[in-house]
């Protein structure tokens, strides 16, 4: 039993907060803190009414190390789930280290001013981590995260080497916009409208962005265009299991997001740098946040559903085999667990789990760790048990 502190009250703070509530037997006092207190009242009033518990709310700036400090200190909690934005992870893991608490995200640092993300400022933590024997586990989404540990759970079940890893990201639902992303609109644009990037024989191989396309099937979806993108955990996979020849991440994009997508972009909408308006300065992807629809609200009418897997290749026993290991995700079901849409729900999901499998004295080990490092076991079984089962094809033709 433990005390929990979340930060972030969105689509995916929701989720989290409905999934720790579930697992009171836990998680013995909870604490929903954000930058609107009000938007923690609310998903309070509403976890109350789908469970029964009490959710404790506060207001922070996270971006503000001395007024996390005073919240950390003020509840005293064992552990931080950092579901706020990549912008805070540091300040939020500067507090842990002040006030001795553990930490635990889903998206790795990514400074405000520049879209370029990678784990190197996070690693950097590793030693003060370890020195105040505090635990900080990094990536604890679903891609990161689930899609680690699947990576993990296929190394040490699957293979002997892990070759050719392709993480392959669905999402067959419609939620009736013309655009909308599915979670932060400001984070969403930015990852997907870099360039493409992946590994290969040890390098980093660049595309321009969206080059490398082709249909993939998806199970119980059928055939969807797929493009390579550059996504974080990449990163920390091919370090972590260093016989990868080669890595790439794919996520299927409709033709009418793109066109949407590429409009913003080439009017300027996407732009991260300031620009004055009428004496006031704006950031302009920002300001498109505001009027976008808000993807913690796209769940009442969003229908269809995720297909998130691992489609790997290797050696085992002397042999080459291939293995997919995958979940599907219905939009509906997440919304009428949680309130919340599909892509909310397989980040929240993980995310709860990986704070109960620190809760549990499972993932306790001092310093800084991606999911991978981990014993991928207990996890695999809890996703079978909190609403995100998994299924796995021996065997296949992995179209890639
Ligand atoms: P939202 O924008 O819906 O929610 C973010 C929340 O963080 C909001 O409540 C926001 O407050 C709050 N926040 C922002 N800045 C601060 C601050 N300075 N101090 C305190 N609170 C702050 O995002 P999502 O819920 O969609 O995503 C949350 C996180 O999950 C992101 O980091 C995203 O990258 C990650 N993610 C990870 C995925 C994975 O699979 N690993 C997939 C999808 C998302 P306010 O309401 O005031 O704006």
């Amino acid at each position: 039993m433990g005390k929990v502190l979340i930060i972030g009250a969105g689509g995916v703070g929701t989720v989290v907060v409905n999934k720790v509530a579930q697992n009171a037997d836990v998680f013995a006092e909870i604490i929903l803190a954000s930058r609107t207190v009000s938007k923690c009242e609310a998903i309070a009033a509403d976890v109350k009414k789908r469970t029964g518990v009490t959710i404790q709310t506060a207001q922070v700036d996270a971006d503000i190390v001395p007024e996390l400090v005073t919240l950390f200190n003020k509840y005293k909690p064992e552990l931080v789930v950092n579901v706020a934005l990549p912008y805070q992870d540091l300040t939020i893991m500067d507090a842990c280290l002040e006030c001795g608490v553990n930490y635990l995200d889903t998206a790795n640092y990514e400074p405000k001013d520049e879209a370029h993300f990678e784990y190197s400022w996070q690693w950097a933590y590793k030693d003060k981590f370890e020195k105040a024997g505090l635990t900080a586990i990094l990536g604890c989404g679903f891609d990161p995260g689930v899609t680690s540990i699947y990576t993990a759970y296929a190394a040490k079940h699957h293979f002997d080497e892990i070759h050719y890893l392709d993480i392959v990201d669905c999402n067959a639902g419609d939620h009736g916009k013309a655009f909308a992303t599915n979670f932060n609109p400001e984070i969403n644009i930015r990852e997907v409208s870099q360039r493409g990037k992946y590994y290969e024989n040890g390098q980093w191989v660049e595309t321009e962005p969206h080059e490398i396309h082709k249909p993939l099937n998806y199970p119980g979806i059928g055939p969807k265009e797929s493009y390579v993108i550059y996504h974080e955990e990449l990163e920390s996979l091919v370090k972590n299991f260093p016989t990868i020849k080669r890595a790439r991440f794919w996520m299927t994009f409709g033709q009418e997001y793109l066109t949407h997508l590429r409009v913003i972009q080439n009017i300027g909408m996407a732009r991260i740098d300031e620009v004055e308006y009428n004496g006031v300065k704006i950031v302009p992807i920002q300001f498109l946040k505001a009027v976008l629809p808000n993807p913690g609200e796209l769940g009442e009418k969003y229908t269809g559903e995720t297909s998130i897997g691992c489609r790997i290749k290797g050696v085992k026993d002397g042999k080459e085999k291939t293995y997919y290991v995958y979940n599907n995700c219905k939009h509906q079901d997440a919304y009428k667990e949680t309130g919340a849409q599909g892509v909310s729900y397989t980040t929240g999901v993980p995310a709860m789990i990986g704070a109960m499998m620190f809760m549990k004295g499972i993932w306790k080990q001092p310093g800084v760790y991606n999911v991978e490092e981990f014993n991928p076991d207990p996890f695999m079984d809890m996703l079978n048990k909190h609403g995100l089962p998994w299924h796995e094809i021996q065997g296949a033709d992995l179209e890639l």
